[in-house]
């Protein structure tokens, strides 16, 4: 039998909200909204398909969505990119990532990755040969530790993989760690694979530090985002890839074979929503709201609050509730307090178990405080 992936099964994301559907919970696990988007976004949608665009579009994407991108680039973080051969439109930021390291990593090379990391990254790695390298996060902090990463780099070493906002800890990078990041890799050619999904969910002020804004990343970067988080639509599968010209035209390769395009009438409909600049201006005063409301409600709780400067999760502490382990506590939970949660181990490659769970706050105020009261009989 076929065995490419073998250490892999279903992701835990699916198995929490079967779980949470089966045990009626509400479900706090897999991350996405359970509220609308914006009915305007709905009617550009539909005009487009109206308007007749419901065939093939041109292989990277219809031409005033990607200038629509590079526009919003320029004006957020200060750099060009030439909307033909620097952006390509793709079927969410999961076969944008998949693509790249498709596109870069030959068989036996090396990609660091930073754990705890986003559950595709490293069967993306494997599917193409390579072999992926984990070094952790500083524990606790889940800040970026320099001398581990420095000290993980081989002559084989291809590429690395970064998030900001990140999945799952809320942490964001300052703009002295990508600095830092940036004088590591100077004398390095190894690429940069940047998962910016989270960028428009940043909190109390903070901004957040694009790979895009570093001359030397953006230089070797493939920087991914996701409209789907943006704009509330996560079903709809449609994100971007940024990376310089001689970059892109390698992923284009890969591209053009493993989805060749991606639907029409969504990319006319958001190139038509994206000359307004104000629905993604509004998305940190819009999430920090709910994660305010989440982090007061939890504070009445006996789980203990980590940090969340960004995305739309919130970590909490689960040892002074339970002795149970991340990914039993999160099936308890489910079954018996009807609340999903993420075990956090889910995101390391040896399971590290730091009695740590993410919940995720992308849900209706009423949502949030039908799991709250459930919270607080814990
Ligand atoms: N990267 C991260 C860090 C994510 O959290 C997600 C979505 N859960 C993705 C990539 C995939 O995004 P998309 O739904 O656009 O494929
Ligand atoms: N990105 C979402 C999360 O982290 C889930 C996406 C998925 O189900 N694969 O919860």
């Amino acid at each position: 039998l076929p065995n490419k992936l073998p250490q892999v099964g279903t992701t835990i994301f699916t198995v929490m909200s079967a779980l949470a559907a089966e045990h009626d919970a509400v479900n706090l696990g897999q991350g996405f909204p359970d509220f609308a988007c914006d009915p305007a976004l709905l009617d550009t949608v539909t005009e487009a398909m109206r308007a007749g665009h419901n065939q093939y579009p041109p292989m990277p994407g219809i031409r005033p969505l990607r200038a629509a991108v590079a526009a919003k680039i320029e004006a957020l973080h200060g750099r060009q990119y030439d909307a033909d051969t620097e952006i390509t439109i793709t079927a969410g930021a999961t076969q944008a990532i998949i693509t790249a390291i498709l596109a870069c990593v030959h068989p036996g090379d090396e990609v660091i990755v930073l754990d705890p990391c986003y559950d595709s990254y490293v069967p993306n790695i494997v599917l193409a040969g390579g072999r992926a390298v984990r070094v952790p996060l500083t524990p606790g902090s889940f800040r970026p530790d320099f001398a581990r990463i420095g000290a993980a780099i081989t002559a084989r070493t291809r590429a690395l993989i970064i998030n900001s906002p990140h999945n799952p800890s809320a942490t964001i990078w300052s703009a002295a760690e990508m600095r830092q990041l940036q004088a590591l890799l100077a004398p390095t050619d190894i690429l940069l694979i940047s998962d910016e999904v989270y960028e428009h969910m940043v909190f109390d002020g903070a901004e957040h530090q694009s790979a895009a804004r570093f001359a030397g990343l953006a230089a070797r970067a493939f920087i991914v985002s996701s409209f789907g988080k943006t704009f509330h639509v996560t079903g709809w599968k449609v994100g971007t890839m940024a990376a310089p010209a001689a970059l892109t035209a390698e992923f284009r390769k890969v591209h053009q074979f493993n989805v060749f395009t991606v639907n029409t009438p969504m990319q006319h409909g958001l190139a038509s929503y994206l000359k307004d600049p104000a629905p993604y201006l509004r998305l940190p005063a819009f999430y920090q709201a709910k994660r305010d409301l989440f982090r007061q409600g939890l504070a009445d709780t006996r789980l203990k609050l980590l940090p969340s400067a960004g995305s739309y999760f919130q970590c909490v502490d689960i040892s002074s509730v339970s002795a149970l382990n991340e990914s039993d506590f999160c099936q308890w939970l489910t079954r018996e307090v009807g609340v999903a949660a993420i075990p956090l181990s889910a995101f390391y490659g040896d399971g590290f178990d730091q009695r740590v769970v993410r919940l995720c706050f992308a849900k209706k105020d009423e949502t949030l405080r039908a799991a709250l009261e459930r919270l607080r009989k814990l």
